[in-house]
């Protein structure tokens, strides 16, 4: 917008007419004064301003105004009758342009001039805006870096954990064998399997990440049932976790379109977050609906829950929440892979949660996600 301050009705209504048909929009101001509370309340793109005033004359309006922060972009045409008065002008005027037309005003050269003006404008605003974009990125790369390099630290951390314990598993196991202690051996053997479990899901979950990244993850759809998948993810996790009663209101005989072991994978990850995020409890709920042509399938715990503002980042690549991280161990991509499994059936994830009540990370999976198998 520009704005034209003249003490004289008549210019202004002139100058307006010429620039409006020019399609500029236009503002105006009588005088000094009222020119400078416009510019505090309004962005100008340009000012063309009148130098003789009585009150503020246009050069005192100018040193005003180079104190703004939001008029540093703001150009400003004088309109005056002695070009030599541009040399008074003390106070710098740095980033807006400067310019004057002597009156009368010969509009042609005014609107040349405006029309300069705002190229410039444009311009300098498209390489704000491209710095801006430049600087956020290069922000998000060293912010990526940084978790990358949290993230190695974690995994190998994760991955030595079991490792070291099968190792001090088999040295036991080799004294127990030596002495030919049979059920102490087997003791040994399933303790190793267990962590040796643990390292293969570790390392499964590494090897979906990177088949994310490259846009390898392919799923192998059929029909299955939903009430039967969930028996034998509840089967399965209450043989390793006895501890936690797993309810499960009423059935509701759908057959589903989609990858099931995929499908397998995000419901067992949603349970073993449950149970690991709420000690001292022993109850989790599994909630399934029909919505129209959808199932939404939630795991409600009674856990230590998620402050609202972490919420949305949790299915991030390597989130975890800060203030629990330490108290629980984690890499901080199941829920990031459940995500992508879901949203690439053509699906949504999410959770609600209130800190200290628990949460329900839930989907919300088509019944039938397109034969597609990619
Ligand atoms: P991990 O559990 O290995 O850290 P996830 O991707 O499964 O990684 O989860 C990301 C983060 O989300 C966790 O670190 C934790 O802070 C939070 N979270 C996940 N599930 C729950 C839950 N049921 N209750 C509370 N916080 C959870």
């Amino acid at each position: 917008m520009i704005l034209i301050v003249d003490d004289t009705p008549e210019n202004l209504i002139s100058l307006k007419r010429v620039l409006e048909r020019h399609n500029f929009e236009v503002d105006t101001a009588s005088s000094g004064e009222e020119a400078l509370k416009k510019v505090l309340k309004n962005e100008y793109v340009l000012i063309i301003l009148d130098v003789q005033m009585p009150g503020m004359d246009g050069f005192e309006v100018a040193e005003a105004i180079s104190g703004y922060s939001k008029a540093k972009e703001t150009a400003i045409i004088f309109l005056s009758a002695v070009n030599k008065e541009l040399k008074f002008i003390t106070k710098g005027y740095s980033s807006g342009g400067l310019d004057y037309i002597t009156k009368p005003v010969d509009m042609d050269i005014l609107l040349l001039k405006v029309k300069t003006f705002y190229r410039i404008y444009e311009q300098s605003r498209k390489l704000i805006e491209i710095q801006k974009a430049l600087l956020d990125e290069i922000e998000y790369r060293k912010q990526a870096e940084r978790k990358k390099d949290e993230f190695i630290s974690i995994a190998s951390h994760e991955l030595k954990t079991p490792l070291t314990s099968v190792k001090g598993y088999m040295q036991l196991l080799g004294r127990s064998v030596e002495k030919g202690d049979i059920p102490t051996v087997k003791k040994h053997l399933e303790k190793a399997q267990i962590q040796l479990e643990k390292l293969n899901e570790l390392i499964a979950d590494l090897l979906d990440i990177s088949k994310i990244e490259s846009g390898k993850l392919k799923f192998n759809k059929k029909c299955f049932s939903i009430d039967e998948l969930l028996d034998s993810v509840i089967d399965i996790i209450r043989q390793t976790n006895p501890e936690f009663n797993i309810l499960r209101k009423e059935k509701i005989g759908l057959e589903v379109y989609a990858d099931e072991m995929r499908i397998e994978q995000v419901i067992i990850n949603f349970l073993t977050n449950a149970i690991k995020y709420s000690p001292g409890t022993s109850e989790i709920q599994i909630n399934v609906n029909v919505i129209g042509e959808k199932v939404y399938v939630g795991v409600r715990d009674f856990g230590i829950g998620i402050a609202p503002d972490q919420q949305k980042s949790v299915f991030d690549k390597f989130y975890r929440v800060e203030e629990t991280a330490i108290h629980f161990q984690g890499l901080g991509i199941g829920l990031f892979i459940s995500a992508e499994i879901i949203k690439r059936h053509g699906g949504e994830v999410g959770v609600k949660s209130t800190p200290g009540e628990g949460s329900e990370f839930y989907f919300i999976l088509p019944i039938n996600s397109g034969a597609e198998t990619d």
